[in-house]
């Protein structure tokens, strides 16, 4: 890497995963520098304040040199957030609920420390990556999370929860692991992809549902026939409700089955109200786990008035 080139103003990142917690330095223009990763403590928000400072701190250690010392952080979180306080509201990994994330992280490094939802990060990451001012990233993993991108910046409502298009209704007679009654998540998810076909005595993960269903087998094939009917719920409602230039599908599930990206193009091609869209791309997700780390990275950029 072009150390010379680097800009001044670097930041830090953090997406705090089920079971990672990443951190990133990242430069001015976006790149990430360094990263680095340790579990994610599960045991008490104190315990997660004290390995965002630890990680932080060794972050901060690796620039010595090449770069000025970071002057914002952004920190991704999985779960319900409130963007202005800096709270997390809920944390479905572990049950805990409203607590502090960032003063911690404020007070021992000194600098100012933002809050976001991990999807929407992700969302503005690969927003970032494809230089796309108006996109919608539909990220299809153990659950459905979507985020939406609206002239460079994040479609978050007021506490940073909008975008949530994995609850949209779809279909009453299941219940997705939130509780909600026949949401687009209950039918496309990939938990519950796996208690659906186990429930009907068929495979208990993913990739024997999606051979099973390849090989014509039931009950695959009604499981999957309607995970992809919700598919094209949800780009249905995201074309018509957004106008986006792109949309990107990601997520393990995304990722792992072609069959979804091309029902998605499908669904575009033929929307009624779509025929000045039909140009609109879907595409891949570009960036995997780096995401929400870019992501964040923009949003603590932004805190520079950057
Ligand atoms: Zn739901």
């Amino acid at each position: 890497m072009d150390v010379d080139s680097q800009a001044e103003a670097s930041v830090l990142s953090f997406d705090v995963g089920g079971t990672q917690l990443r951190g990133a330095l990242i430069d001015e223009a976006g790149r990430i520098l360094e990263q680095m990763s340790v579990p994610t403590p599960r045991s008490s928000p104190e315990d997660l304040a004290q390995a965002l400072t630890g990680v932080g701190d060794a972050l901060v250690a690796t620039e010595s040199g090449r770069v000025s010392r970071p002057r914002a952080a952004c920190v991704a979180m999985a779960g319900t957030v409130d963007r202005a306080s800096g709270r997390v509201r809920s944390w479905p990994t572990t049950g805990f609920t409203d607590f502090d994330v960032t003063s911690a992280l404020a007070r021992r490094l000194d600098l100012p420390v933002s809050l976001v939802n991990d999807v929407n990060a992700a969302a503005l990451g690969e927003s970032e990556v494809s230089q796309c001012g108006e996109l919608a990233a539909l990220f299809l993993g153990t659950g459905v999370g979507t985020g939406f991108v609206s002239g460079g910046h994040l479609l978050e409502g007021e506490r940073g929860m909008g975008g949530e298009g994995g609850h949209l209704p779809f279909r009453p007679g299941v219940r997705c692991p939130a509780g909600c009654d026949g949401c687009l998540e209950a039918y496309l998810g990939g938990d519950a992809l796996e208690r659906r076909s186990e429930a009907a005595g068929g495979p208990a993960d993913v990739p024997e549902i999606l051979k099973a269903w390849r090989a014509g087998q039931q009950p695959a094939t009604a499981i999957m026939e309607e995970a992809l009917e919700a598919l094209e719920a949800l780009v249905s409602i995201t074309v018509n409700l957004l106008d986006p230039q792109r949309i990107v599908l990601g997520g393990g599930l995304g990722m792992r089955c072609p069959e979804m990206l091309a029902r998605a193009r499908q669904t575009v091609l033929e929307l009624p109200l779509g025929n000045g869209r039909r140009d609109l791309p879907v595409e891949a997700a570009r960036l995997g786990d780096e995401a929400g780390l870019i992501g964040a990275g923009r949003l603590a950029r932004e805190l520079l008035g950057g």
